[in-house]
């Protein structure tokens, strides 16, 4: 019998399973994870979880019917090329064709590791322990305004805990927006009764206290630390898996490593985009759901094209949902469809597209207009040209500019 292993059993380990099947694939599927948890979504973690609207969010996926063997509590330690093993902290598990999929591991604030009080959130077991602080109604200091602080510091309102969002850039979501699109978006911290600080510098994490650069001391009966996120593949130091300077997985435009039989697939691999002329590290949930598809049509010889999507991610942060695909460039040119000085009660709905120098949709982004972004990204996909009049009066669809 062929074997299958993939290590890491989050979306793309456990999406990888699924579609091997889906492929047709007779031999054994083995699924090492180093949670305790069956595999589970993360989105969830820092909206429906934190709100207190659910436990968890398990995988809708039957593996016992599937023939999908699950080892969890397991964790992979480095892979025996020579021999075709994958080595685990409970033995080695022989396979034919490995998949990595370890994922991403959350940053922590330099110097607050292990400092009672100081959180991230990446795990089902992080949610837990984060959650009654906010029912509790502790003071929540969140350290960086991306979209794990936007969405935590929504969840903490939503509880009553008072929340402060440090952000050491002179904007929130500086890693993915630029300022004029994140400007309207204070109004919502605000709103929210949430204090933002940009240009805010932590100096020192204490148990109960955070300090800024300057001296100033803000309480806090909880920190969360939602600073980025890098590829969780440390334990393939030595392993001869070639990693790129970011720390991911290098992958080829098939998914596949410089190990023979080996592939990697979601937050912890990069690949090479023609589309976008660069290598892509992709942290969001539609790449771990869609790259497994590629891997599993490549071990099943079932089809061999590219992996090269449009990548596309969405938020949920006070009463909003934030969604973008695509990929914009710094001279490329912004179209506001709809002004969000307008209103900033939720449903007062606007997007941006961005257009480049030959009027080529390179990415929208979207406020609580789903319909934008649903057309945008298949506009993204083909390539189309759009008219920047048209593609500027929100009245317009934008199929129709
Ligand atoms: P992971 O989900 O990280 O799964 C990897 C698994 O491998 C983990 O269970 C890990 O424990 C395990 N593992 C790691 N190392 C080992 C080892 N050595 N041995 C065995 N197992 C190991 N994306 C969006 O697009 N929209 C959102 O709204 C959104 N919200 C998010 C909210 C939160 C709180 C988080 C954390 C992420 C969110 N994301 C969102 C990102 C999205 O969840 C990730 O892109 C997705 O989970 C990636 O899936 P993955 O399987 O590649 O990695």
């Amino acid at each position: 019998d062929q074997r299958v292993v993939i290590a890491g059993a989050g979306l793309a380990g456990a999406q990888t399973a699924v579609r091997l099947r889906e492929a047709g694939w007779a031999g054994t599927v083995t699924v090492v994870g180093a949670e305790r948890h069956r595999p589970y979504d993360r989105p969830p973690l820092s909206k429906d979880v934190l709100l207190g609207k659910a436990e968890g969010a398990p995988l809708d996926v039957d593996f016992d019917t599937l023939g999908i063997e699950l080892l969890l509590g397991r964790t992979a330690t480095g892979i025996d090329a020579g021999a075709r093993a994958l080595r685990t902290d409970a033995g080695a598990v022989p396979y034919d064709q490995l998949v990595i999929a370890t994922g991403a591991e959350a940053l922590a604030l330099p110097g607050s590791e292990g400092t009672p009080g100081v959180h991230v959130l990446r795990t089902l077991d992080d949610a837990a322990r984060l959650r009654p602080l906010l029912t509790a109604r502790s003071p929540l200091v969140a350290v960086g305004a991306g979209w794990i602080g936007a969405e935590v510091a929504t969840a903490a309102r939503a509880a009553g805990a008072p929340v402060t969002v440090l952000e050491a850039a002179g904007h929130p979501l500086p890693g993915a927006l630029p300022p004029e699109l994140t400007e309207p978006m204070r109004q919502w911290y605000a709103d929210a009764g949430a204090e933002l600080r940009t240009g805010a510098r932590v100096a020192a994490v204490r148990p109960g206290e955070v300090e800024l650069d300057g001296g100033e001391l803000l309480p806090a009966g909880a920190v969360l630390v939602g600073i980025g996120s890098r590829p969780a593949t440390g334990w393939l130091a030595g392993s001869g898996v070639e990693l790129a300077a970011d720390g991911s997985v290098r992958a080829d435009d098939r998914l596949r490593t410089s190990l023979p039989g080996v592939y990697a697939v979601g937050d912890c691999a990069s690949f090479p985009s023609a589309r976008y002329g660069r290598r892509l590290l992709v942290h969001h949930w539609d790449n771990a759901l869609a790259g497994p598809a590629t891997v599993a049509a490549q071990i099943t010889g079932t089809a061999d094209t590219a992996y090269d999507p449009v990548p596309y991610f969405w938020s949920e942060q006070f009463g909003r949902f934030v969604q973008y695909a695509g990929r914009h460039a710094p001279h490329d040119t912004l179209l506001w469809r709809g002004d969000p000085a307008a209103g900033s009660a939720p449903g007062a709905a606007w997007s941006v597209c961005w257009l480049d120098g030959a009027g080529v949709l390179r990415a929208v982004c979207a406020v609580d207009r789903p319909r934008d972004l649903a057309q945008g990204r298949r506009l993204i996909e083909r390539g189309a040209r759009l008219d920047p009049v048209r593609a500027a009066d929100p009245a317009v669809p934008l199929k129709n500019a």
